[in-house]
């Protein structure tokens, strides 16, 4: 194939369709929105599981580079009631089959492992036009323009390339997750390093809860997880810190003060995050010279997953493209021909997670699901 694949967005899926074409000889251009690679931290800490995540870093060539950052310790996991008493507890044994990178970590060993040339910094799309023989002409926030004969939006939830595939678009879920970070904890905060453990803490009730991960460097990243309507954060200013948090606890009223102490002593500005999904089983008709890969695909409630299979969907889409040169549709149609089913499976697994975590059967629903009863 002599054609260059135009991929928008530099997140982890597009990222890896990027290096994978590479290893393969084949030249892509990645058009990002942020102004930089540094512009913004990436978020908290990943599990790469073997079946996705990892797959696709080995057909990027990059597992050795992967195993490098990994989080030693940090796969451990445990699920607690409100009052802290422990329900499960899984330790790290090394063996767990998904090890914990940072997310920023992940990025930066697939953009180093780029051409210097092929992300496109500062590059935020506004508009696509079809033009007919599945070529598309692309306009930037900047007011330059680009011809390509093969799209692929990596573009995430609120994707602007998938209008030019379906009418689907993100709802609200159901949930809102509030994030926070403790530092140096260890120090700072005994009470909350001893309840959250090694790795991740998942403290649950219906309607509520709390998970937590232990990063490195003595970092513990919250999610408060709140099952309420999509204008419940409405009433909650988020310019005054002090006020949300304690907004935000209050719906833990009753609940361990090392749980709560999660939230109340946030060491930075909370961030809401409204929860968002697409219609399980989304998919498109075949579209000449286009295709969507990760979130823009199958954007699904947060359940461990979502990055692991925007990596996958990448590895496989640059694996079509370099077994069938010079035919792109007939790349582009086995590649979705894996990714609707795929796609449908982790959306379906995602909401039901979602529930096991604030649905009514919390927090024992998610140990049965953990120890494999249901
Ligand atoms: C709270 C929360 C927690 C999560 N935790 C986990 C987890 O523990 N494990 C896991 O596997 N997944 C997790 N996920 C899901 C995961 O973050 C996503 O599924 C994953 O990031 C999707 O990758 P992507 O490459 O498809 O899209 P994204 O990571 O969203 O990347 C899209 C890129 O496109 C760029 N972009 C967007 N619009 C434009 C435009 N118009 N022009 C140019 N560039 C554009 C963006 O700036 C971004 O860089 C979580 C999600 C949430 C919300």
């Amino acid at each position: 194939m002599t054609t260059t694949v135009t991929i928008i967005g530099a997140g982890l899926g597009g990222l890896t369709l990027a290096r994978v074409l590479h290893v393969h000889g084949i030249a892509a251009t990645v058009y990002e929105a942020e102004p930089s690679a540094g512009a913004r931290t990436q978020g908290g800490q990943l599990d790469i599981h073997e079946h996705d995540g990892q797959r696709a870093l080995a057909e990027a060539g990059l597992t050795a580079e992967f195993r490098a950052i990994i989080h030693q310790g940090g796969a451990a996991s445990r699920i607690l009631d409100r009052h802290a008493k422990l329900l499960l507890d899984e330790p790290d044994d090394g063996d767990t089959g998904r090890p914990e990178v940072l997310r920023g970590d992940l990025r930066r060993i697939l953009l180093d492992a780029l051409p210097a040339d092929t992300v496109r910094w500062g590059k935020k799309l506004t508009e696509v036009t079809a033009l007919g023989d599945g070529r598309h002409e692309l306009t930037f926030a900047d007011g330059t323009t680009a011809r390509t004969e093969l799209l692929v939006g990596a573009d995430g939830a609120w994707s602007r390339i998938r209008p030019l595939l379906s009418d689907a678009r993100p709802r609200y879920a159901g949930a809102v997750f509030i994030e926070t970070y403790l530092h140096d904890v260890d120090e700072r905060h005994p009470a909350v390093a001893e309840v959250v453990g090694d790795g991740a803490m998942f403290a649950l009730a219906p309607g509520h809860g709390i998970s937590a991960h232990r990063e490195a460097d003595g970092v513990v990243h919250t999610y408060a997880q709140l099952a309420r309507p999509a204008d419940w954060l409405d009433g909650i200013d988020f310019a005054d810190p002090t006020a949300a948090l304690a907004r935000v606890a209050a719906e833990f009223d009753g609940w361990a003060p090392e749980l709560t102490a999660l939230i109340t002593d946030g060491d930075t500005p909370p961030v809401a995050r409204t929860i968002n999904t697409l219609p399980t089983g989304h998919r498109w008709d075949r579209t000449p010279g286009v295709t969507l890969l990760g979130d823009a695909a199958h954007l699904a409630p947060p359940a461990g997953e979502g990055a692991n299979l925007a990596m996958l969907d990448g590895a496989e889409l640059a694996s079509a493209i370099a077994a069938h040169p010079g035919d792109g549709e007939a790349a582009l149609t086995a590649y979705e021909a894996a990714l609707f089913p795929r796609g449908a499976t982790a959306a379906s697994d995602a909401h039901r997670i979602l529930d096991l975590c604030v649905g009514d059967s919390a927090p024992f629903g998610l140990v049965d699901f953990m120890t494999g009863v249901s």
